[in-house]
């Protein structure tokens, strides 16, 4: 087997679908933001809290989760706010869901074939890090966690465009690779809150009664991350379907088999494009996630991967899989 392969991995096949250029300038010359942008900075927050949560070897699952939050001493406040009321619901929604951890944050990896023939990609191989393998009664399931801002609940497109998701299927192999064959996944989806912390009102804004107290929608002082706090809490447990939803998927082997043409159509297509040295710009994706992309500036012709301010080169493509934490 030919170990020393350049990898697709899920996210990279995302890349290359969402924007060539994109794709090209993150993994074929290896720069990346030296920012995190803030949904980022938040989602990884949150899943180490959630590693934390499903790792504890003894004692309350939630008191190490808490933990790990304490040591996040650098995050925003109000980002720690979010973290913990979300963690902190989700014990309470599936402590005791019957589900016990096998591998928690694996790294597998395993050869690309082509579907036609079951040969090897002598291009590339596969890799990824499952979240979690978990057993439930005699059978094992691979458990993925998504964090998202859209709707959750059963029946939303969420669910029906989860089922297209490409990367199932790689990490279905992928626990087979890890000796833990699984029945199927489970996805574990957690929406993020979308209540903000109030903000003060600008004081040339404001309007006092006659007793001098500020009209009722207005404030004098920012929300504190402790009222922030307390304020998600009380939503979350007024809405917990909003926040907290898993449901098993099971492949079929047609649905198997469409996803692996998908992988291997990809894989050529980003082999084509590295011979060609050509790597289409989609406009399109721009604005993806109502922010700008991270190379924005630099496809617009206003920045450059060489300040060394804004972009730091790595020369490996796929640090998250090394990462303790992704
Ligand atoms: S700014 Fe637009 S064109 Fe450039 S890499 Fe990002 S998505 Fe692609």
């Amino acid at each position: 087997m030919q170990h020393h392969l350049p990898l697709i991995t899920a996210s990279r096949v995302r890349a290359f679908q969402r924007c060539p250029r994109y794709h090209h300038i993150r993994y074929n010359l290896g720069y990346r933001t030296t920012e995190r942008a803030a949904p980022l900075a938040f989602g990884s927050l949150f899943h180490r809290a959630l590693e934390a949560w499903w790792t504890a070897a003894d004692g309350p699952r939630i008191e190490a989760a808490l933990e790990q939050l304490d040591r996040e001493v650098d995050s925003d406040p109000y980002d720690l706010a979010r973290a913990q009321a979300l963690i902190e619901g989700y014990d309470i929604r599936w402590s005791d869901a019957g589900l016990t951890p096998e591998l928690v944050e694996a790294t597998f990896e395993l050869p690309l074939t082509n579907p036609q023939t079951g040969a090897a990609s002598r291009t590339y191989r596969l890799a990824g890090k499952v979240d979690a393998i978990v057993r439930s009664g005699p059978q094992l399931w691979l458990l993925e966690h998504k964090t998202t801002s859209e709707t959750i609940t059963p029946g939303s497109a969420y669910w029906a465009k989860l089922r297209m998701d490409n990367q199932v299927s790689m990490y279905l192999n992928g626990a087979e690779a890890l000796g833990r064959p699984v029945s199927g996944c489970i996805y574990d989806v957690i929406g993020k809150p979308t209540l903000r912390p109030y903000k003060a009102t600008p004081p040339e804004v404001r309007k006092y009664k006659k007793d001098g107290s500020l009209y009722a929608n207005q404030r004098e002082e920012d929300e504190t991350p402790e009222a922030y706090l307390s304020r998600l809490r009380w939503d979350i447990s007024e809405n917990p379907d909003r926040y907290y939803q898993r449901a098993e998927v099971v492949r079929i082997g047609d649905e198997l088999q469409e996803f692996d043409w998908e992988l291997w159509q990809t894989a050529r297509a980003i082999r084509d494009a590295e011979i060609a040295a050509r790597h289409p710009r989609n406009p399109n994706a721009c604005f993806q996630w109502q922010r700008p992309c991270d190379y924005f500036d630099v496809c617009s012709g206003s920045a450059s991967l060489d300040d060394v301010s804004r972009f730091v080169h790595e020369t490996d493509p796929h640090p998250e899989l090394q990462e303790e934490h992704q």
